[in-house]
């Protein structure tokens, strides 16, 4: 009998250390953060990135199964706008960079299930690769073409907001060239895709922080600004406090993981 508490205990603790189950539910909005759906090539160095097909479908069965509702950039504009109420548990899946596996893979699952979806797009590497990644570390995979990206936008089920025109690191560029980065992806992704692009994602999360660098974001035109910090922020959204915090759903995350991200803003130590 004491060995069988002394497992118990045992599994517990294990389980505490790999889990905040523990931790107090957070408010606020949720949004899921992830890159690539798929097998990771040989050679990637950024596996966690990866997010197997299975393992997506199942995360989105999850949010359906619980009675989130997936919403879009523009559902959200409309709730920040005192247009429309966000549904009770909203969540936003967002999907980095624009990579064709998001049309191959994300996408149909997506749509069978009746779930929506917003990814950032990189505007300079339409159609192209993951130019901004050493090769050597990171292989280049195949961004989604302009025509993949229309295709998804028409059915309804995903919206763009930008993730600059090159993906670089914004704070090492000189201001001017950091704000052009911000305005003419904007530009260029609207005139490509005839909507306004609401929403923006700092490349690796460089300049969220920075006031010049965020005040050229706003100036630029976007509502919303998201980081890559993980966690929650308080909904309704005070702007001047910071950008959106995030969700970020790795390679190796179960249902469980993404439960705990969900209502404690973070699943892991
Ligand atoms: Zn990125």
């Amino acid at each position: 009998m004491s060995i069988l508490i002394a497992a118990i205990a045992f599994i517990l603790l294990g389980a505490s250390a790999r889990w905040a189950w523990w931790r107090a539910r957070v408010p606020g909005l949720k949004v899921l953060c992830y890159h690539k759906i798929g097998v990771p090539p040989p050679g990637s160095r950024l596996k966690e990135l990866w997010v197997s097909p299975a393992r997506f479908r199942a995360q989105v069965k999850y949010l359906l199964d619980h009675g989130y509702t997936t919403i879009l950039f523009s559902d959200l504009k409309k709730a920040h706008d005192g247009k429309k109420q966000l549904p009770e548990k909203a969540v936003l899946i967002t999907f980095d960079d624009g990579y064709e596996n998001n049309y191959l893979h994300a996408w149909p699952i997506l749509k069978e299930l009746g779930a929506k979806g917003n990814i950032f797009v990189v505007h300079g590497t339409i159609g192209k690769a993951n130019l901004w990644h050493n090769p050597a570390s990171e292989p280049w995979v195949k961004m989604a073409t302009l025509a993949q990206l229309r295709e998804m936008q028409d059915s309804g089920v995903m919206e763009y907001g930008s993730h600059t025109l090159n993906h670089p690191h914004l704070s090492a560029l000189k201001l001017e060239d950091a704000a052009w980065e911000m305005a003419e992806s904007k530009r260029q992704l609207e005139s490509a895709f005839g909507r306004e692009m609401c929403a923006f994602a700092y490349p690796y999360g460089d300049g969220a922080y920075s006031p010049e660098i965020r005040a050229k974001a706003l100036e630029a035109g976007y509502l919303f600004d998201f980081s890559f910090r993980q966690g929650k922020t308080p909904w309704p959204w005070a702007r001047e406090a910071g950008p959106i915090d995030r969700l970020f759903i790795r390679g190796g995350d179960n249902n469980w993981d993404l439960a705990l991200q969900l209502t404690r803003g973070e699943s892991r130590l």
